[in-house]
């Protein structure tokens, strides 16, 4: 999945550090808060100026402990010679962006348990400086940051999918039943266990005047959609990956001119079945999209050709014959197109449409996988 509203920050053993948007959004929050009232009620009478200085440089030093523990999982993965090509570090946490390719059990579970093992070492060496230095300001500061990394670790072990100690159940489940999505499932379903318990405190926390009650509830909701989703993209990459484009593929389908008129591709195909078609010409391959003529003045549409609102099979992705449907699903959801041709040596053997890809994966839901 792409996070368009992310920056890119520095780059590190060849991995893109990213900042999503609303990471800004919690960092000042934090900031605020402990510059406001949690340093001030731990060290009272001093002056503002100071205890702003202290929220910032805990917050920072928050997100650098965060950025260690995406790193610490990273390259594991990198060790195991999987790609990891972004850690993205954004409102609760952060994410590695390493490939979904699939991998043995032993290495996800060592890759899901380094981030939590890391933060708990960092706690400990934040443990260490608190008890070691005399300055009582950096002391507030180490043992905040001490705090909170254990905190990090502890919940991170929990065994509820997606979260790190969700990802090693699933790793131990999967080595056990050697079926993906089931153990997935097992693991999910503890992911939204958790996620109930979170909001069930929370709402007790905010019943009872607590301050905190509605992070629970932000966090449990979060961690339930995230199980949720995670799950299924899970059942959706098993059922298409499995699907092998020829079963998708529809041989006969409409060719167009690149000549013809707009005028009359309005005519013949605007309450066409199909939305998408093929065009070709005597150099160009292409296809268009009966949308493409929703705004176009009649006048105009009398003296563009297809040609001219026709994509380029070149500036698209094509598929091939030994792809799966999964590899459609990917393209679709990249590329923002309805129809993919597929291509074998230079020749078209078919089209595949978003539509049925979308079908088959209904279908796979109601049916099972293993239908073919
Ligand atoms: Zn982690």
């Amino acid at each position: 999945m792409m996070m368009k509203s992310s920056s890119t920050l520095f780059r590190l053993f060849g991995i893109d550090i990213k900042l999503h948007i609303s990471w800004w959004f919690i960092f000042i929050l934090l900031g605020w808060s402990l510059s406001d009232s949690y340093f001030p009620q731990i060290l009272p009478n001093l002056d503002k100026y100071t205890y702003w200085l202290m929220g910032i440089s805990a917050a920072l030093l928050l997100f650098i402990s965060v950025l260690l523990h995406e790193l610490s999982h990273s390259l594991v993965a990198k060790a195991k010679k999987i790609k990891v090509e972004s850690i993205t570090l954004f409102f609760f946490g952060g994410v590695a962006g390493i490939s979904d390719e699939d991998m043995k059990p032993s290495v996800e579970l060592q890759m899901a348990l380094a981030g939590p093992l890391f933060s708990i070492l960092l706690a400990g060496i934040f443990h260490l400086i608190t008890i070691q230095n005399g300055n009582f300001i950096i002391t507030a500061i180490t043992s905040y940051l001490s705090q909170l990394n254990l905190t990090l670790g502890i919940f991170n072990l929990i065994p509820g999918f997606p979260l790190d100690g969700g990802r090693a159940f699933r790793a131990i489940l999967y080595w056990h039943y050697k079926d993906l999505r089931k153990a997935t499932y097992i693991a999910s379903m503890g992911g939204k266990f958790l996620a109930g318990v979170l909001i069930f405190v929370g709402i007790f926390g905010m019943l009872s005047g607590a301050g905190n009650g509605l992070w629970f509830i932000l966090l449990g909701g979060f961690l339930y959609f995230l199980a949720k989703m995670s799950y299924e993209q899970v059942v959706v990459k098993q059922i298409l990956s499995r699907t092998p484009i020829s079963k998708i593929m529809t041989k006969k389908f409409p060719v167009l001119s690149s000549q013809m008129k707009c005028i009359e591709f309005a005519r013949k195909y605007s309450s066409a079945e199909n939305n998408v078609f093929m065009v070709q010409g005597k150099t160009f391959h292409g296809i268009v999209d009966i949308h493409r003529l929703g705004a176009m003045p009649g006048s105009l549409q009398e003296t563009t050709i297809l040609e001219q609102i026709s994509l380029h099979l070149n500036s698209i992705k094509t598929l091939t014959p030994q792809d799966t449907a999964y590899t459609a699903f990917k393209y679709f959801n990249e590329y923002d197109v309805g129809l993919l041709p597929v291509m074998d040596a230079g020749k078209i053997k078919g089209i595949v449409t978003r539509n049925s890809v979308m079908h088959r994966l209904t279908w796979g839901m109601k049916f099972g996988i293993n239908v073919k």
